[in-house]
């Protein structure tokens, strides 16, 4: 075979020998279609510069600043005196995936058996495990922009495309019936529903949830992913409600995930759980048992401690959240700079910043985009935010209120500064 011929025959073998510098490992091209988690990212250049003695707040991470209550802690530890600390079934032990039964029933009128129910290392490996599961390359899942920041990389892992619907503040971020019903087309796989929303705050109502459903019906090939985790998260009076509870109907292509990391402050503990159909749970199951088996066993008796309650705990972080996101939305609402609308649920404000894009720092650095603006609160004033384009919608940014009072008011007076000082 002649050289030239050579090349064109194993041309895409050469080009990703050619990718790699000589002695490196080469990365597999999926690698190319995710990036690292921005949330997680933002987080880590805050200790980062902590570390380096810098003056840093941050206001980047979605974790409650409270630790996990001293009964969770206390079932761990009698966990570990039981010697419950080894293999448990793949995806969970049969007391904690019956007790998930017991609190989807008791909290959501929903009925699911034993072997619907799989608990994984967190409420993202669920997800990960369900598109896994399911995505062949070219299946489009519907995804309401802004989103959480790891749902359209998971979905690009599988190569499938994430078909994004813009949701903007306008709108009060949330998704219109006649937005969903002119994005499905016969690939779509699924639709991701996350209400509260992480970054925006906002929820959804059982009539809206209705209209969605409304339309979902008339597209049975579409399947429906709940996103659950900031379910206990909700402020003044406002009702947490699924998809089922308004359309029981569209159970048997409905993936329910849930997990304690946000409520019950058990964010490092990692336990996410899902309920659905009993062939996906066995398959998501199947994925788990060879990549990570069981979540941890001590982790997982914690976490049915945790969801057996009582939970009455919630009520105080429910107010104190409620009143650190009345405060930031008082110390913002005169900055023509920045659109805020008040959310009902979640620790997030997602804040609309259009008004310093265009304005220039007295470093002379104009900003051109919210990542511009981000990076700017960082650096001149020490405040770690995350900016809109992670979230897949410009320009804005999120800011936690899940920390001490001191450091929201803190920050918020840093912000200002900020804004005021551009020109
Ligand atoms: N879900 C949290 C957040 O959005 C934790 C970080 C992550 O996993 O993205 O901040």
């Amino acid at each position: 075979m002649s050289f030239s011929r050579f090349v064109i025959k194993n041309w895409l073998h050469l080009a990703r020998f050619l990718e790699a510098p000589i002695n490196m490992i080469s990365l597999a091209h999926r690698m190319n279609w995710i990036k690292p988690s921005p949330t997680l990212a933002m987080a880590a250049k805050a200790i980062a510069l902590k570390a380096q003695g810098k003056d840093v707040i941050s206001l980047s991470i979605g974790e409650p600043n409270y630790d996990t209550p001293e009964w969770i802690k206390a079932a761990a530890v009698q966990a570990m005196a039981d010697g419950q600390t080894k293999y448990t079934p793949v995806g969970g032990t049969f007391d904690l995936k019956q007790t998930i039964t017991q609190k989807l029933k008791r909290d959501n009128g929903l009925i699911y058996e034993v072997d619907q129910i799989v608990v994984g290392t967190g409420g993202k490996q669920v997800i990960f495990n369900g598109l896994m599961a399911t995505i062949n390359p070219g299946d489009e899942v519907i995804i309401p922009a802004p989103y959480w920041v790891s749902y359209p990389d998971i979905v690009s892992l599988f190569e499938g495309t994430p078909v994004f619907i813009n949701c903007p503040i306008e709108k009060e971020f949330k998704l219109l019936p006649s937005q969903l019903a002119a994005s499905i087309t016969l690939q779509t796989k699924w639709i991701i529903l996350n209400s509260p929303s992480n970054p925006t705050g906002c929820v959804y109502s059982k009539d809206e949830l209705s209209a969605l459903a409304e339309v979902l019906r008339n597209f049975p090939h579409v399947n429906i992913l709940t996103d659950d985790i900031y379910e206990y998260l909700l402020y003044d009076g406002d009702s947490f409600s699924n998809i089922l509870n308004v359309a029981p109907d569209l159970y048997d292509r409905t993936l329910v995930v849930n997990g304690v990391s946000k409520a019950y402050s058990m964010t490092g503990w990692r336990i996410g759980y899902a309920a659905g159909p009993k062939h996906l749970i066995q398959a998501m199951t199947d994925l788990q048992s060879q990549s990570t088996s069981n979540p941890s066993s001590i982790s997982q008796a914690a976490a049915a401690a945790a969801i057996r309650g009582p939970n009455d705990f919630l009520k105080e972080w429910r107010t104190n959240f409620a009143m650190r996101r009345d405060y930031v939305l008082s110390a913002f609402a005169n900055i023509p700079e920045l659109q805020l609308i008040k959310p009902m649920g979640a620790f997030y404000l997602y804040i609309g910043c259009k008004g310093v894009v265009g304005k220039t720092t007295t470093q002379g650095k104009t900003i051109q985009t919210d990542n511009d603006f981000c990076t700017y609160l960082l650096e001149d004033y020490g405040v770690a935010a995350v900016s809109g384009d992670g979230f897949g919608l410009s320009p804005y940014f999120r800011i936690s209120y899940a920390t001490s009072t001191k450091n929201l008011e803190n920050a918020c007076e840093r912000i200002k500064s900020a804004i005021k000082a551009l020109i």
